[in-house]
């Protein structure tokens, strides 16, 4: 399936499951996994779509790195 851009990109490994970023998110497409990371935690999975590209999770989330926003599809290297 395409990609939809803006999309967000959680480190799963990086998350510790704190769920700011799913209270912060306006248009709530963030949500806590059912299955644990290997720090045994749930961790913060995007739905898909609907993201506005925002950047309240980004701001919201205490780990760096966990969240990375992608606003546009990269374009191809000349
Ligand atoms: S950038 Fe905004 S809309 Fe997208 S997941 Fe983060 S808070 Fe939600
Ligand atoms: S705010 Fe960061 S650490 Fe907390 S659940 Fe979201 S991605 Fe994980």
């Amino acid at each position: 399936m395409e990609k939809k851009f803006p999309t967000v990109e959680i480190d799963v490994n990086q998350c510790k499951g704190c769920a700011l970023c799913i209270e912060n998110c306006p248009p709530k497409v963030l949500s806590l996994s059912i299955a644990y990371n290997r720090l045994g935690y749930q961790y913060a999975e995007y739905k898909g779509e609907g993201c506005s590209g925002c950047e309240a999770c980004f701001y919201a989330c205490p780990e760096p790195g966990a969240i990375t926003i992608i606003k546009e599809k990269k374009k191809a290297a000349l």
